[in-house]
Parts: C-alpha cells; sequence; structure tokens
C-alpha cells in the first residue's frame, strides 16, 4: 500500500479534516517564497519592504525602490492561478471529508479555488482594513491589481500617496483603510479560531510548509497533541516529520489530485 491509499484510508476513517497550508502551495502558482533563490526577496531586503516600519521609511528615502517592489508584485499576483493543490482540496470538501482550510498564505487563491471555510492567519492582500475602527472590507482583486499597477507604472511622476487612493474609506466611520495582510512583527489573525479547528479536528493535511514562522507553525502540534492524525504532505521532510503519521513526498500540486483519486478508489 503506498502512501497515497494509506492517506485516503485514514481520510475515509476520519471525521473531522482540517487543512494546513503554507508558502509551498502558493509557490505552485508562481508566488515565490523567501527561500526560493533568484526570486522577490533575492532582490528586496525584508527589513526595507516587510515590515510596515521598513515600509514607510523607504517610502521615504527609496520611494523608487518600493515603486519597483510593488510593480513586480503586483505582476506576480496578477500571473498567479489557482493550482491542482488549491483544487484538490475544494475537491475533499465536496467529497464531504475537508471542514476548513486554515491558510498561512494572503493570496486569496483558496477562496478562488472555491474552498467555503478558510482561516487566514496571517490575512488577506485582497481585503481593505479600517485603521479606526478595524471593519473589513473584500476587494475586487483584478480591479485593485490593475489600478495599482497603472499607477505604479508611471515612473516619471510615481509618488507614495497615490496608492492610498487604492483603497476606499471606510464605509463605516470614514477611517484611512491598509491591507489587511500581516506584516512582520504585527501579530496574527484568528489564531483562536485556527487553534479551535486544530483541537476539533481528528486529522489535519499539512500541505507546503515548512513550520518555521510562528506562532501559526503550532497550529499542527496543537492538532497532534489532540489525538488528531497528522497527514505531511511537501516536496521536502520538514519539521512535522515526526508527528506524521503519513508523508507524501510531493509538491501539492502533484499530490492533491493522486490523492483525490485514491480516496474515490474507496467510496
Ligand atoms: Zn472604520
Amino acid at each position: 500500500m503506498n502512501e497515497y491509499h494509506k492517506t485516503a484510508e485514514l481520510i475515509v476513517q476520519s471525521k473531522r479534516v482540517v487543512a494546513f497550508t503554507g508558502a509551498g502551495i502558493s509557490a505552485e502558482s508562481g508566488i515565490p517564497t523567501f527561500r526560493d533563490p533568484g526570486g522577490l526577496w533575492d532582490q528586496f531586503d525584508p527589513d526595507e519592504v516587510g515590515t510596515t516600519g521598513g515600509l514607510l521609511t523607504t517610502a521615504v528615502r527609496k520611494p523608487d525602490l518600493i515603486r519597483r517592489f510593488l510593480l513586480q508584485s503586483v505582476e506576480i499576483f496578477e500571473r498567479a492561478k489557482v493550482n491542482p493543490g488549491h483544487q484538490g482540496l475544494k475537491q475533499l470538501e465536496e467529497l464531504g471529508f475537508l471542514k476548513t482550510v486554515i491558510t498561512q498564505n494572503i493570496d486569496n487563491l483558496h477562496q478562488e479555488a472555491g474552498s467555503s471555510n478558510v482561516i487566514e492567519v496571517h490575512g488577506n492582500l485582497f481585503r481593505a482594513r479600517c485603521m479606526n475602527c478595524g471593519r473589513k472590507k473584500p476587494l475586487n482583486k483584478v480591479e485593485l491589481l490593475a489600478r495599482a499597477k497603472a499607477i505604479l507604472e508611471k515612473e516619471e511622476d510615481f509618488e507614495i500617496a497615490k496608492l492610498t487612493e487604492l483603497l476606499p474609506r471606510c464605509p463605516y466611520c470614514q477611517g484611512v483603510s491598509r491591507p489587511d495582510v500581516v506584516m512582520f512583527g504585527e501579530p496574527v489573525q484568528q489564531l483562536p479560531e485556527a487553534f479551535a479547528e486544530a483541537e476539533n479536528c481528528d486529522l489535519m493535511l499539512v500541505l507546503g510548509t515548512t513550520g518555521l514562522v510562528y506562532p501559526a507553525a503550532a497550529v499542527p502540534y496543537q492538532a497532534y497533541e489532540n489525538n488528531a492524525c497528522i497527514i505531511e504532505i511537501n516536496p521536502t521532510d520538514n519539521y512535522y516529520h515526526s508527528i506524521s503519521k503519513a508523508h507524501i513526498s510531493a509538491p501539492a500540486g502533484i499530490a492533491m489530485p493522486k490523492l483525490i483519486d485514491a480516496l474515490k478508489d474507496l467510496l
């Protein structure tokens, strides 16, 4: 019995499956991780563009660096499409097994694939959050990226202030909004919900995450402590190897279609 059939049997025997996903599944859609050589993070220093303070300081001192960083980011998100890993998780939900996706990604791709219950511990880039009252408002991704690109491509008369026009004023209090993402050093979101899912599930699929970014990385351990079966789907060994009952050594986009096939054989 191979790892796919073993995993499929474990899923069929379980009552509540939750997935925990990380940068690896987004990387398969073309969104680079910090560890990818030659990617965005080889060209830009996370200290300069990855924190709110760094971003503000860099915006004043090196506006063109911010412009180039944001333009490259916009182009990456425009190109990034849902991949078979995201689609497989949606299918697992349709088959009645998967209840929730807990993701560390901010790219909205699980929702675009059709997953209906997504917990985003690092927020969502395509949602505005009022800095005054905290209320959130989903944004039109395609429109937002197109408008951002139009501003960022005008190298000659680029001003950082123009980017603030991209986000709407809060409809409740007229406060200024910011993207609803967790920057380095900021508290994560929905952590109690993520831990509640970890406590209530009896099987957790861990996909495309190496388990380095805390506190989110503690979620699978919480599930394990509560006697959930942990399945690791990752092309490389990672920190969850010792707590995993099965290990599928493949990217999510390769593994999920095979796992769905193995599951359908059992149904
Ligand atoms: Zn507000």
